[in-house]
């Protein structure tokens, strides 16, 4: 199987937005765009995405998993970047119809159809430094993934990063290319020295997430997480597996989480952490690396709650448990 996201459907939906109005949506192919080489996200990162996926169920049925709340994430990332302000009901269509377009191919789980609305500013306008573009293109494009976990599930390394940030404070609930790129440095620093996958930053010992996944502590009966604010990204699968959670009648701490504490209860036997995201599901995280040293995330290996509730959630995604919540859009 082709790495997560390099396989692209042939076709996608796209609009532009110009004197303060969208134009229709167009089917067009996926592999190119025509852009002004002065274009204002090319210089000043106007830009925002979102990531979301569409599941086969055995009837043959294909299912949007919480496109709304995606959709909600765009405007509000649209808005805080001074992009222009996204039509909600132009951008659901747009999904629909363009997964209904390659509807064939979307993949039976564990596989699934991921979908990647990107919103960029297009004004060929390099003297806009310091002012918002006036046009602007929304695009979907699709990329059929496969089983997340096909080799086997591997409990994460983290390293806890406590001096830098993923991304300016105000930027993180935004989900915008630049904030990915400025976390790239620490993330490639973590693998080669530390061979750890993935990092934690945690600026001045506050617990926020990973440079693709927000931060989640089970220890026994509680899920401890760091409640919403500017600083990080707003999960939807963060939302939706706390939903679970207090539905099988867990206790939801959301709330700042220390790095002193977070190793302190790491190391209890029964204690389990684990990674959520739209591409990682939940995952376990097996180690902290502080400051040189290995921690030991329980018993290491991930534990029984962190797999109840990424089966929990996966059986309402692949339609084998009742979708009480209404997270499905049928299309
Ligand atoms: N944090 C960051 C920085 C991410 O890139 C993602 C993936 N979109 C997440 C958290 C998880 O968000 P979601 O559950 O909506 O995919």
């Amino acid at each position: 199987m082709a790495a997560f996201g390099t396989v692209f459907m042939p076709k996608m939906t796209l609009a532009t937005y110009e004197n303060e109005h969208w134009s229709p949506a167009r089917l067009v192919n996926s592999d190119a765009i025509q852009l002004h080489p002065g274009a204002h996200v090319l210089h000043y990162a106007s830009t925002c995405f979102e990531g979301l996926k569409a599941f086969k169920h055995s009837d043959d049925s294909i299912n949007i998993f919480r496109m709304d709340q995606n959709i909600e994430r765009m405007a509000q990332s649209s808005q805080l970047l001074s992009l222009p302000p996204i039509d909600k009901q132009l951008l659901k269509q747009m999904i629909i119809d363009v997964v209904r377009e390659h509807i064939h191919q979307v993949p039976a789980p564990p596989g699934s159809m991921y979908i990647r609305p990107t919103h960029i500013g297009t004004e060929p306008a390099i003297g806009k430094a310091a002012h918002p573009t006036n046009s602007s293109m929304l695009y979907i494009l699709l990329s059929p993934v496969g089983d997340y976990f096909s080799g086997g599930i591997k409990p994460l390394k983290l390293l806890i990063e406590e001096n830098g940030s993923r991304c300016a404070a105000h930027m993180g609930m935004i989900k915008s290319g630049g904030n990915y790129a400025s976390a790239l440095g620490p993330i490639l620093a973590a693998h080669s020295e530390y061979q750890a996958d993935q990092v934690l930053f945690c600026p001045d010992g506050d617990v926020q997430e990973t440079g693709a996944a927000n931060f989640l502590l089970i220890d026994g009966n509680e899920i401890i997480t760091k409640s919403l604010d500017s600083s990080f990204l707003h999960g939807i699968t963060r939302d939706s597996i706390l939903t679970l959670a207090r539905d099988s009648g867990m206790t939801v701490s959301e709330r700042e989480l220390s790095v002193d504490e977070l190793i302190e209860r790491a190391e209890k036997r029964e204690c389990e952490a684990a990674l959520s995201g739209t591409a990682a599901v939940l995952t376990p995280v097996g180690t902290l690396i502080r400051d040189g040293q290995q921690v030991t995330v329980g018993n290491g290996q991930g534990g029984p709650t962190t797999q109840r509730l990424r089966e929990s959630l996966n059986a309402i995604q692949w339609g084998e448990q009742a979708d009480s919540h209404n997270w499905l859009t049928r299309i």
